[in-house]
């Protein structure tokens, strides 16, 4: 048997079983060429998952991915629904409810220590409620943590052996929440790894899991972290992946505009302030590697169509090149309330609006957004 490029097959993972190929980074078995020289020879995502690092994920496409779902729910499982907190409604699999069955779901919140350090987190649980019941989400607990920064971890496991029963633990999750790391966490919890993964295929699917022994006879399970094009951090490379996610706490940065102002984040959008009394706060929570540049709102299409990618940067002009055009979401912010426009991938503008305000957003085509309570 022949590889797609003709080379010869070759051998199985030994960490998972798998068929290895070279040819293709996306599939599953893909192992780089130079690693075939190693002893034992395994795929890179059992290489990624043994060695701690990085997302070890293979994208499905949805429809794919919400077959994996529905078996799911087929089974006795705790299922772990890991979500971003920057990116709470671009994480979130929507829909997930009809998927699990009875199974209960522990909504793991990560990346917590990205929130400023002065955050309240009793009202910031209250609201991941409030948002996941909005949402159709039935959450058995909800997990406040950072797998990076190993916070709100003992809380996981006490939650997760508290639903845990007699059941298999599913990690579910976006690409980019932090599932791999959040998995890495488990396995030195609950599991010897060395040689004893394996993955499980769903029939009628190129869908691999790896499914990580416990101590007990039962399994967690890592399903394929799923992609979503409506997140800007899909939309990206990883030069500008590194700009738009934070890696250090937000530091919120308060503009008190006039109406007919705008303000750029870089040249990966622009926020208006079209229509509103007096002096209003809005307040931007970005990653600090995005520079926010203000301007008046009759010199913003000018402004952008000569100095995109240059004074308003990054993305530098080739990255930009490859983004979809921008569209414009106008929003009504209703007096009296405390708003975010959101944007996912991007982060958002916290609007203290005592007096109502008309704004408009100007980001990628497909790019999600909306207007939400504020998280804080
Ligand atoms: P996966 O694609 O869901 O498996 O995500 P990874 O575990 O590979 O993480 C994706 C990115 O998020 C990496 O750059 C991680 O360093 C980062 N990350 C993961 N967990 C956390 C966290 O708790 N806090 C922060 N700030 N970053 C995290």
């Amino acid at each position: 048997m022949k590889q797609n490029n003709g080379a010869p097959a070759l051998p199985h993972c030994s960490g998972c079983g798998i068929q290895l190929q070279t040819v293709d980074t996306g599939k599953p078995g893909y192992v780089p060429e130079k690693a075939l020289e190693r002893e034992p020879i395994i795929c890179q995502r059992c290489f990624r998952i043994k060695n701690y690092n990085e997302s070890s994920s293979v994208t499905p496409d949805q429809d794919e991915f919400l077959r994996l779902l529905s078996e799911i729910g087929t089974k006795n499982a705790l299922i772990i629904h890991i979500v971003d907190i920057f990116d709470f409604q671009g994480s979130v699999i929507g829909g997930l409810q009809r998927f699990v069955g009875s199974n209960p779901v522990l909504l793991a919140v990560n990346k917590t220590d990205l929130l400023p350090k002065v955050s309240n987190w009793n009202k910031i649980r209250n609201w991941v409620q409030k948002e996941a019941k909005d949402l159709g989400l039935k959450v058995a607990d909800i997990v406040l943590c950072s797998a990076k920064q190993n916070q709100g971890f003992d809380r996981l496991l006490e939650a997760v052996d508290l639903h845990r029963g007699n059941r298999d633990v599913y990690v579910v999750g976006a690409t980019n929440v932090g599932k791999s790391t959040l998995i890495n966490r488990l396995i030195r919890d609950y599991s010897d790894l060395d040689q004893e993964l394996t993955t499980s295929r769903y029939p009628g699917t190129t869908l691999d899991m790896v499914n990580i022994p416990l101590d007990d006879g039962h399994y967690i399970v890592d399903t394929p972290g799923i992609m979503y094009p409506s997140r800007y951090t899909e939309l990206v490379g990883a030069q500008d992946l590194g700009v738009l996610m934070p890696d250090k706490p937000l530091k919120p940065t308060v503009y008190q505009l006039n109406e007919g102002q705008t303000l750029f984040f870089g040249s990966f959008g622009r926020f208006d302030f079209i229509q509103g009394k007096g002096h209003q706060s809005f307040t931007c929570f970005v990653s600090g590697r995005v520079p926010i540049h203000r301007t008046k709102l009759e010199r913003a299409d000018e402004l952008f169509a000569n100095h995109a990618g240059e004074l308003l940067s990054p993305p530098n002009p080739e990255n930009l090149a490859k983004l979809p055009e921008w569209t414009r979401h106008e929003f009504r912010i209703q007096k009296g309330t405390r708003s975010d426009v959101f944007v996912s991938g991007l982060g958002w503008v916290k609007i203290n609006s005592e007096e109502g305000a008309v704004v408009a957003l100007h980001i990628p085509k497909g790019v999600k957004t909306l207007v939400r309570t504020s998280l804080i």
